[in-house]
């Protein structure tokens, strides 16, 4: 997979379909460079840093995490400077590594999800907590770029993080959009139309989704009307 670069300041690694691995990115400030997702193992966050480091770009200093999924966070204990994830993310980042504390659970998680077994066939799965938790939204100024860290309701988790960059034009999503995993990827109509006002009320060009190519927003927007009857 090759970098790729959004206007002049945002660097991502595409999302990788056969792995389910999801997108990574890279917001590079004066001062500071934020990351978004930590990804899904040592693995993956370390081929994102390797080709930070062929571009000559750096390694972020704070890593901002959209959802505690595992393709989203399972590579937080190797990543570079801080990471920042919402209240609830840290609740259930912290379920998610007591439950996997139990020898039983890895095998069984690796049964019931492919992709994590393929992950993870060699290496073993190591669950960090957030070193800065956060409600609501949080600013971060990283020198010439802003980031807006936020809370917002979706379909897809109860956790769900959105970053707006609003100098690049820019909302990254995670999986916000999508259904409900852990309940038959089930679409609830309530929180998809909530999650449709916020991004209506956000001032961006481009949305970045976990999964998928960046798109405009009013390609995404249309894209959500379909699916919310
Ligand atoms: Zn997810």
């Amino acid at each position: 997979m090759e970098l790729n670069k959004l206007g002049e300041r945002t660097f991502w690694l595409p999302h990788q379909p056969e792995n389910d691995r999801p997108m990574l990115v890279l917001l590079k400030g004066d001062r500071l460079a934020l990351a978004v997702d930590a990804g899904a193992s040592a693995a993956h966050v370390e081929e994102f840093y390797a080709q930070l480091d062929d571009a000559g770009l750096p390694r972020p200093d704070l890593t901002a995490i959209t959802h505690w999924h595992w393709d989203h966070t399972f590579g937080m204990h190797r990543a570079h400077g801080l990471t920042v994830a919402c209240r609830r993310t840290g609740e259930l980042l912290a379920q998610a590594r007591a439950s996997l504390a139990d020898p039983a659970a890895v095998p069984a998680l690796k049964r019931s999800e492919e992709h994590i077994a393929c992950e993870y066939a060699e290496a073993g799965i190591v669950v960090a907590l957030p070193d800065v938790v956060f409600d609501g939204e949080l600013l971060l100024d990283l020198g010439g770029l802003t980031a807006r860290v936020l809370t917002a309701a979706s379909p897809h988790s109860d956790d769900t993080v959105l970053v707006h960059v609003p100098e690049e034009g820019l909302l990254f999503l995670g999986d916000a959009t999508c259904g409900d995993p852990f309940d038959g990827w089930r679409v609830d109509e309530e929180r998809l139309r909530a999650l449709m006002r916020t991004i209506e009320g956000i001032d961006c060009e481009t949305c970045l989704l976990g999964h998928a190519d960046p798109l405009g927003k009013g390609e995404l927007l249309g894209y959500l009307a379909t699916l919310a009857g």
